[in-house]
């Protein structure tokens, strides 16, 4: 399988041509998917389609009608004794084979009796019936690949052997992986092609899960710290905080604290809606590891974001001797240095900063707990250095687009997960409402109004990509034409993410400060910064922006005590998007609204695909397979302990790391 194309006796151009298409083995071009199939079968009408494939007699003469250049040919033809009148553009090169009494395929919608065809075969229905593949190919045709396909197939032949173990392909019914192959290239029924399918994304998920189930067994295996510490003072901390924890900040807690004191590492995700409460929880596990004589770190994406984790843990530990840092890259070199050198003799207890926290400069006396904020922004390689920094250090992921507990099991399977599904009472829910215009003139009355009451509101204004001026060249068109608008009366202050960080800084600090009224702004603001006055935010083009980032958005306001409204600008007439922002004026659940968004955009949009370690399935899906994705992660980990109990462990690990060669990041 791993062979080169070259055993294959293809023409050497061709070969070029299949590696332009990253296929360079054999097994590259087995893998080289149908992305889907022309099903060519009897269909009729129903009550969801006015789909039809049939075929017919023809029972007139056809007529054929030009336009400039444009035709539109029209016939009758009879099929199970009742008749059609059809129509199909541009195709009059047919009218000399439609002729009475030939007999004709006809696909295209039908409505009483009428059809609009799409096409026309001059065959009947028996002589084309099939599943033709369909491909996404360079200067190949189909035809010619398939070619490729077959001498990949006799190559392999006898000699493929499947990654799914004999007993669970007994169990779920499952065909050989060879047959598989054969079948998702060559069906010759739906039957055929469905049992192939079914091998072929179980073998991704179980490969999927069987790495991330090694790397959790693995570091199960490994010593982690125990931590030993005052359960009393722990207490008397959490009794001290101005409010009560709600059930699920609490049970959270307990998973960390148990994790904590556990000869284990800890290596947990904790997820929650934004303003449910995470930051607390971290707190008081921070605090844990602090009594226990160990360094914390948490690092925020953002400089902004961890500025504000700064401020709220140093209030959160003001009665504490606690000795906290704010590492971040606008601190003088100076600075920077007394920093290192107090890391290093560990008088700093807890440092808080963004990416810089684990450079290699940074050295620490005894870190022993790392939380990372908003987890989707670390890549794999950020990971991997601050586990480098300590060994066995306490591992605790934050995120805030939380998607349901079961989905995220099967998606973070090297993590355990705490969830924080509901929030802290008393707030009072956003007024959300989706506006259809490109300009602010129908809420213009009520920014007025709300801002002579001396309140302050976010104006924000997509992105595409990071590195696209022209984006924020709107944004600041906005600025500008807003601070013309408003004249003296209100200061209209700008951020994107092209400005330096220290000017980011500065006008997020007056914004704070109510120096600036109206913040017109990128998506940096997405995380994190909290300004308790201000309550509005008006979202131009919101269709561009996906459902959790709005709701995301939206969670920077609504963060006081007063009424907070959010306007959705946008004037997409597509359907779908429409429906997106409604749902997103009824609902307020993030749960809830990450699960819609999932569904409708597929994890790798809203994850980050590479950043978040999700894998790239090829042909399963997390949600249309979920059933499938669930089996196979039980499977895994019956086969993992079975591993362990036989002896076999070390062997299987070794075999699977070679076999899973495209989820390598995952493995050390
Ligand atoms: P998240 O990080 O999950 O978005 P935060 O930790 O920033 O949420 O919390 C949002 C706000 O709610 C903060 O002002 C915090 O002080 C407050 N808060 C947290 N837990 C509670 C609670 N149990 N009861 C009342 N307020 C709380
Ligand atoms: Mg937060």
């Amino acid at each position: 399988m791993h062979e080169e194309l070259e055993k294959l006796k293809i023409n050497k151009n061709r070969i070029e041509l299949l590696n332009q298409m990253h296929i360079f083995t054999i097994e590259d071009l087995l893998k080289h998917y149908p992305y889907r199939y022309e099903i060519i079968e009897k269909t009729l009408p129903s009550h969801d389609s006015d789909k039809i494939i049939i075929d017919g007699c023809v029972i007139d003469n056809c007529k054929v009608f030009f336009k400039g250049r444009m035709s539109r040919m029209s016939f009758q033809i009879e099929s199970d004794d009742k008749v059609y009148n059809v129509t199909i553009f541009n195709r009059h090169f047919l009218r000399t084979h439609i002729k009475i009494g030939s007999v004709v395929t006809v696909i295209g919608k039908c409505k009483n009796n009428r059809i609009t065809a799409s096409d026309v075969k001059l065959k009947s229905l028996s002589e084309l019936s099939g599943i033709q593949p369909i491909y996404s190919l360079k200067d190949i045709t189909t035809k010619s690949f398939q070619g490729y396909i077959q001498k990949a197939l006799k190559y392999v032949s006898g000699e493929v052997d499947d990654f799914v173990v004999e007993e669970l392909r007994i169990k779920h019914h499952l065909i050989h992986k060879e047959l598989a192959l054969h079948n998702i290239h060559f069906p010759q029924t739906k039957e055929d092609l469905s049992q192939a399918l079914r091998y072929l994304k179980y073998e991704e998920f179980l490969k999927f899960q069987l790495t991330m189930q090694f790397v959790k067994s693995q570091r199960l295996l490994e010593v982690g710290i125990k931590k030993d510490f005052d359960i009393k003072k722990l207490n008397q901390m959490i009794a001290s905080l101005p409010f009560q924890l709600t059930i699920d900040q609490q049970s959270a807690v307990k998973d960390i604290i148990r994790d904590l004191r556990s000869p284990h590492m800890m290596y947990r995700f904790l997820q929650g809606d934004v303003g449910s409460g995470k930051t607390v929880v971290c707190a008081i596990g921070l605090y844990a590891n602090y009594l226990a004589g160990y360094q914390g770190a948490l690092m925020a994406p953002t400089e902004i974001l961890a500025k504000q984790h700064y401020e709220t843990l140093k209030k959160l530990f003001q009665d504490t001797d606690i000795k906290i840092g704010l590492l971040t890259g606008s601190l003088t070199v100076k600075e920077k240095e007394i920093l290192y050198q107090k890391l290093l003799d560990q008088s700093v207890d807890i440092i808080i900063g963004t990416h810089a926290l684990f450079q290699d400069k940074v050295v620490y006396k005894r870190l022993g707990f790392v939380i990372t904020d908003e987890q989707h922004r670390f890549g794999v390689e950020q990971r991997k250095a601050l586990k480098d920094k300590g060994k066995q250090v306490d591992f605790l992921i934050m995120s805030a687009t939380p998607i349901p507990r079961t989905l995220a099991i099967s998606m973070y399977g090297d993590m355990e997960v705490s969830t924080i599904r509901t929030k802290p009472k008393g707030r009072i829910k956003t007024i959300t409402k989706y506006i259809q215009s490109t300009s602010m003139k129908p809420i213009l009355n009520h920014l007025k109004q709300y801002l002579s009451e001396n309140g302050q509101c976010y104006v924000i204004c997509p992105l595409v990509d990071e590195s696209e001026n022209l984006n924020a060249k709107n944004a600041s068109q906005i600025a500008h034409a807003m601070q013309a608008y408003f004249k003296d009366q209100y200061k209209i202050g700008l951020l994107h993410g092209q400005m330096k960080d220290e000017d980011k800084e500065a006008v997020m600090n007056d914004f704070a400060m109510n120096k600036i009224q109206i913040l017109v702004s990128t998506t940096v603001v997405e995380v994190g910064v909290d300004v308790t006055n201000a309550n509005m935010m008006v979202i131009y083009n919101a269709e561009r922006f996906g459902m959790s980032q709005l709701h995301q958005l939206r969670g920077r306001v609504g963060r006081g005590q007063k009424q907070s409204y959010c306007y959705l600008l946008s004037d997409a007439t597509n359907e779908e998007a429409i429906d997106r922002l409604k749902h997103l004026e009824e609902s307020d659940d993030g749960f809830e609204i990450s699960y819609y968004d999932l569904k409708m955009r597929g994890p790798g949009e809203i994850l980050g695909q590479r950043q978040s370690g999700l894998p790239t399935f090829i042909l399963a899906d997390v949600f249309k397979d979920f059933d499938l994705l669930d089996i196979s992660r039980k499977d895994a980990s019956l086969m993992i302990e079975r591993y362990q109990k036989d002896g076999s462990y070390q062997t299987q690990i070794e075999n699977i790391k070679r076999e899973l060669q495209s989820h390598n990041e995952y493995i050390d």
